[in-house]
């Protein structure tokens, strides 16, 4: 017995075929995903100034698919946590996160979201990934709007390479406590 399940598993062209036509359908939504973010701007701070100026005409964040705000967590997939988050704020943070339906991402926006910042203190959360999983980071007090760009473009190039599924129970990823 011990033998027999040490042999490699050789898949048949049944399970070959359902993987092709998996990878074509991941390859799809990730295409369809990438250009199609809908951002929630979570603005605490004097870093929303340049959430502002990516949203202009001169930066034109509409070039990557991602310049409509939705202000619902429900019709949102990008949560951009802009500016410093206090103590306070978490839970009403995280709660936002909670409501936003899967699959989704989230920016650290940048340096006070991404570690605190300078408010070294106790009042001040020292990074939101003590509270959530963040995907990318942008650093910078406040970041250039090339640099929100260049991370719009790794979240993109992410979300791309990311398996996709379709159905109930397709995503599930844990919270941290
Ligand atoms: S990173 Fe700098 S500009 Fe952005 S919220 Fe913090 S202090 Fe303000």
């Amino acid at each position: 017995m011990d033998k027999l399940s040490n042999l490699p598993v050789v898949p048949t062209r049944k399970e070959e075929a359902q993987g092709f036509f998996q990878r074509l359908l991941s390859k799809g939504l990730g295409w369809a995903r990438k250009y199609s973010l809908f951002c929630y701007p979570y603005a605490t701070a004097c870093c929303a100034m340049e959430y502002m100026s990516i949203s202009g005409a001169r930066h034109d964040l509409s070039r990557f698919g991602a310049e409509i705000p939705r202000f619902s967590p429900r019709q949102a997939d990008l949560l951009l946590v802009i500016g410093t988050i206090n103590l306070k704020q978490a839970p009403f943070l995280k709660m936002v996160y909670e409501q936003m339906c899967e699959p989704k991402w989230v920016m650290a926006f940048g340096v006070c979201a991404s570690s605190g910042g300078f408010y070294n203190n106790y009042a001040v959360l020292q990074g939101i990934d003590r509270i959530l999983p963040v995907d990318v980071y942008v650093p910078g007090c406040p970041p250039r709007p090339e640099q929100v760009l260049d991370g719009i473009m790794l979240l993109q190039n992410k979300i791309a390479n990311q398996p996709h599924t379709i159905g109930p129970g397709a995503y599930k990823r844990s919270l941290i406590p």
